[in-house]
């Protein structure tokens, strides 16, 4: 079965991109099978090292949206990519728009070790 550190990568990390390209999250959003059984409404992909991702679980702790208190916010801005569904996109053709930006992210972490789990936002 697929770990809650692995489903992040899969939802969340895309290292060597962003192909500078309108159809980026179109593309990724279906590669990565977040358009199976509905089409996930917003999603952000990271493209910087997977290292650089998992050491922002040792920056600052901070409390996540649900409430509990492994979020962390790193330190750095990234390069990040926000996909979101358009106004009238319908399952099963989901359509996205792609937004490139930089942000701080914040991340759960879990387990020993204590790695990425969640993506809570961008600020
Ligand atoms: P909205 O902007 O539509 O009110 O809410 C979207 C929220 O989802 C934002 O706060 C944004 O930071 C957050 N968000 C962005 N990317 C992801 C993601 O990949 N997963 C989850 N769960 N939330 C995300």
């Amino acid at each position: 079965k697929e770990s809650r550190a692995m489903k992040f990568q899969r939802q969340h990390m895309d290292p060597d991109g962003p192909s500078n390209n309108s159809n980026y999250c179109n593309q990724m959003m279906r590669r990565r099978h977040m358009t199976e059984g509905r089409c996930k409404p917003v999603n952000t992909f990271v493209h910087e090292p997977l290292v650089d991702v998992q050491a922002v679980c040792l920056q600052g702790n901070i409390t996540c949206k649900n409430g509990q208190p492994n979020c962390h916010k790193s330190s750095s801005s990234m390069k990040i990519t926000d996909c979101r569904v358009t106004r009238g996109s319908k399952y099963p053709n989901c359509d996205y728009r792609t937004s490139q930006k930089e942000r701080h992210i914040i991340v759960a972490c879990e387990g020993n070790p204590y790695v990425p789990v969640h993506f809570d936002a961008s600020v």
